[in-house]
C-alpha cells in the first residue's frame, strides 16, 4: 500500500509459490491476504478447468484476432544490413496492444468467481480502455482509476472509457499518476473485496498476479516459437521487447526460457538522461534501481537513499513506472535476460523508422524495442533471426508525435536516416 519502500527482507524466501528468486511475494496489508488467497485458489481451479481455456482462447481468436502475425519486415532488414528482423504484430489486436489478452482472462475469471464489480487502475489509459472493453463484452460493472495529470494527457483514452460505460475516476494525490491511482484501487479493493474484482494490468503486484498475468501473455511465445520454426525452420538468435511492468516481454520471452541459445533483451524507457527522476531504466547500473518493495511485491525499484520512490520519466507513459515484474528481477540477475534502455529521442527515431520503412506506426513503448534492434541487427549475420514483439500500435500516441516531431516531408526529417 505505501508508496514508500522498506529495505530488503533479510533473509528472502525462495522455492516457494510466488516468488522468483528472492523476488516476488505478497507485501500487503492483513485485509487483503484473503482476497489474495481466495484469488490464488480461484485462478489454480481456472487454469485445470478445459472450459476456462476454451472459452479463454474462443474469444482470443474470435473477439481479439488471435494468432497474431509473424511478420518478416523485409526492408527494415534490407536497409541495416544484417539479420532477418521479424514483429510479432501485438499491434493488431482488438483495442490496439497485447494488453486485452489480460484483461480478457481477468475478466472471465472474474465472472467465475462470481464477482460482479471490476476495478482498475491505468496509466496512459491502455489497460483501462482493455478492461472497460472486456466489462462491456462481459456485462460487468467497470470502475477505472486514473491519475488527473494522466487524463489530462490522454483525453481520448478517458472518452474511450465512458464510451465503453466504465466510471473514471480521476486521482489527485501525490503526482496524480500511475502509481496513485495503483494505490486508489487497492483502498478500493480492501473496502470492497467481497464483491469486487482487481485488474491488474502488468506482470507486477502480489502473488498471485505476476504469474498469472504472465500466463495470460504467454500466448505471445507460444504462437512466435511455432511461427518462426515454420518460417525459418529454427529459432531466433534473439528477442527483443520493451519492459514496463514487463507483461508483454515476460510473454514474448517465456517459452524460450530454456532455450538458451535465444538472447532475451529487455529494453526500459532510457527517457532524457541516466540521473535519478530522468528516466524509467531500473536496471541501469548506475542511477537506476534498487531491490525493494512497493506496491505488494519485492523488486527492482528506482528509490533515493532514504528508500523514498523515485519520479520517473519517460516520453511513453506505458513505460514510466518506478518499479518492473519481479520475474524480471530475477532473469537479470541470473543473466539469462539482459536489460538495456533506449531514450526518448531514439525512441522517437524509430517510430519514423518502422513508419517509413514498413509502413508501421508502432506505439511508442514498442518503438523502443524497434530501436534496440535497429542497433543490434547490422551486428548479427544475415542469417541470424531477430524478433521483436511490437507490443501496439501507435495510434494513441500521434498527439504526442505532432507535438515532439516537426515532420515535412521524407526530406525534411533528418532522423530517418537508419
Ligand atoms: C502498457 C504497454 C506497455 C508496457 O507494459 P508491459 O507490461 O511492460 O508490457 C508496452 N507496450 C504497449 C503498447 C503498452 O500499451
Amino acid at each position: 500500500m505505501s508508496t514508500a519502500t522498506v529495505n530488503p527482507p533479510l533473509n528472502p524466501v525462495q522455492g516457494v509459490p510466488g516468488r522468483f528468486g528472492a523476488y516476488g511475494g505478497r507485501y500487503v496489508p492483513e485485509t487483503l491476504m484473503a482476497a489474495l488467497e481466495e484469488l490464488e485458489a480461484a485462478y489454480a481451479e481456472a487454469q485445470a478447468d478445459p472450459e476456462f481455456q476454451t472459452t479463454l482462447d474462443g474469444l482470443l481468436h474470435h473477439y481479439c484476432g488471435r494468432p497474431t502475425p509473424l511478420y518478416f519486415a523485409k526492408r527494415l532488414s534490407e536497409q541495416l544490413g544484417g539479420a532477418k528482423i521479424y514483429l510479432k504484430r501485438e499491434d493488431l489486436l482488438h483495442t490496439g496492444a497485447h494488453k486485452i489478452n489480460n484483461a480478457l482472462g481477468q475478466g472471465l475469471l472474474a465472472r467465475r468467481m462470481g464477482k460482479q464489480r471490476i476495478i482498475a487502475e491505468t496509466g496512459a489509459g491502455q489497460h483501462g480502455v482493455a478492461t472497460a472493453t472486456v466489462c462491456a463484452l462481459l456485462g460487468l460493472e467497470c470502475v477505472i482509476y486514473m491519475g488527473e495529470e494522466d487524463m489530462r494527457r490522454q483525453e481520448l483514452n478517458v472518452y474511450r472509457m465512458r464510451l465503453l460505460g466504465a466510471e473514471v475516476r480521476g486521482v489527485s494525490g501525490g503526482s496524480a499518476t500511475l502509481k496513485d491511482a495503483i494505490n486508489e484501487a487497492m483502498r478500493d479493493w480492501v473496502t470492497n473485496v467481497r464483491n469486487t474484482y482487481y485488474v491488474l494490468g502488468s506482470a507486477l503486484g502480489s502473488h498471485p498476479y505476476p504469474t498469472m498475468v504472465r500466463d495470460f501473455q504467454r500466448v505471445i511465445s507460444r504462437e512466435a516459437r511455432i511461427q518462426i520454426l515454420e518460417q525459418e525452420g529454427k529459432l531466433p538468435a534473439a528477442i527483443v521487447a520493451c519492459v514496463g511492468g514487463g507483461s508483454n516481454a515476460i510473454g514474448a520471452f517465456y517459452e524460450f526460457l530454456s532455450d538458451s541459445n535465444v538472447q532475451l533483451i529487455g529494453v526500459e524507457g532510457g527517457g532524457r538522461g541516466t540521473a535519478l527522476g530522468e528516466h524509467a531504466a531500473r536496471f541501469q547500473k548506475i542511477g537506476g534501481g534498487l531491490p525493494g518493495v512497493l506496491q505488494g511485491t519485492y523488486s527492482y525499484v528506482l528509490q533515493n537513499d532514504a528508500g523514498q520512490v523515485s519520479s520517473t520519466h519517460s516520453v511513453s507513459a506505458g513505460l514510466d513506472y518506478a518499479s518492473v515484474g519481479p520475474e524480471h528481477a530475477m532473469l537479470h540477475d541470473s543473466g539469462r535476460a539482459t536489460y538495456t534502455s533506449c531514450s526518448d529521442t531514439d525512441a522517437l527515431k524509430a517510430t519514423v523508422a518502422l513508419s517509413r520503412t514498413e509502413g508501421i506506426i508502432p506505439a511508442l513503448e514498442s518503438a523502443h524495442a524497434i530501436s534496440e534492434a535497429m542497433r543490434l541487427a547490422p551486428t548479427m549475420a544475415k542469417t541470424d533471426v531477430l524478433m521483436v514483439n511490437l507490443s501496439g500500435r501507435g495510434d494513441k500516441d500521434i498527439g504526442i508525435l505532432a507535438r515532439e516531431l516537426d515532420l515535412k516531408g521524407a526530406e525534411a526529417s533528418p532522423i530517418v536516416s537508419i
